[in-house]
């Protein structure tokens, strides 16, 4: 199950792990976006379901993992990625703010997780990912954000302590800027123009540009393959370079 598949890193990392040969449920809200992941994963003979669902709903994370498990057979394989953006400088964040980032990459982490991690533990084989981000370092503008996907490191650690015995992995992947709607979003709130904003991120970047969607689903593949079993609890940061 990949949460927030309907485009940007989500959906590269669905069409990854198809690759790979793992069927994928394509998990968003954006209902017609998921399907069309999963369609284009269909389009190329690989195995895909669209399941739309909110993650941070409790009863609609347990039936997504439901409906997969039914329509794929146990789920073995979570990457929990969906995520939004509330950016404000932390005197205008409001209480709405906090709690709408927070639900969606913590709960939704959560609640997700601990809906799939059933399947793993029968299975004694499971991989799970966590979307975190160089902002968990500290980002002005991102309390919220930052301090949830800081709270995604600490809770990918305790997954990695409390399953590691089921063969179960679990690490965390911590991208700096990926070209996305989400990072054009953040650029239309600045007022910068997104092209201008690549340019001067990129000349920053030790490795001389942006990040894209395959440069994590390329990362999240090998931790989510047979391969990646001895590796458990980490967290790697895909930054083109060894600072956010
Ligand atoms: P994106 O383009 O905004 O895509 C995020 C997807 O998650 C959207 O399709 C969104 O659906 C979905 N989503 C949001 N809330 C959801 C919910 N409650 N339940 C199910 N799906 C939900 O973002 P992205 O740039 O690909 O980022 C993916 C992940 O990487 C996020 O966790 C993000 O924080 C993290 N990340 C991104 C960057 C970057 O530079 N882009 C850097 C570091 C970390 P809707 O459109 O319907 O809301």
């Amino acid at each position: 199950m990949v949460t927030g598949a309907a485009r940007g890193i989500g959906a590269a990392i669905a069409h990854r792990l198809a690759g790979q040969g793992v069927a994928v449920a394509a998990v968003d809200l954006d209902t017609a976006g998921c399907a069309r992941t999963a369609n284009t994963i269909l389009e190329v003979g690989g195995r895909a379901i669209a399941v739309g669902a909110d993650v941070a709903d409790e009863n609609a994370a347990a039936r997504a993992v439901e409906q997969t498990a039914a329509e794929l057979g146990p789920v073995t394989v979570l990457v929990n990625n969906a995520g939004i953006i509330r950016d404000n400088l932390l005197f205008k964040m409001t209480s709405g703010d906090w709690d709408a980032v927070m639900n969606v990459h913590l709960r939704g982490a959560f609640l997700m997780t601990r809906a799939a991690q059933a399947h793993m533990i029968e299975a004694k084989w499971g991989r799970i990912v966590n979307l975190s981000s160089t902002s968990a370092l500290g980002n002005r503008g991102q309390a919220n954000y930052a301090a949830a996907k800081a709270g995604l490191q600490g809770f990918t650690k305790t997954l990695a302590l409390e399953l590691g015995k089921f063969g179960v992995t679990a690490n965390a992947i911590a991208p700096g800027f990926i070209d996305t709607e989400m990072t054009q979003a953040t650029a239309d709130r600045l007022g910068v123009d997104f092209e201008d904003w690549k340019a001067a991120a990129s000349r920053e970047i030790p490795v001389g540009r942006v990040g894209t969607p395959d440069d994590v689903a390329a990362v999240a593949g090998f931790l989510c393959s047979e391969d990646a079993g001895y590796v458990s609890g980490q967290v790697i940061y895909v930054a083109g370079g060894p600072k956010a």
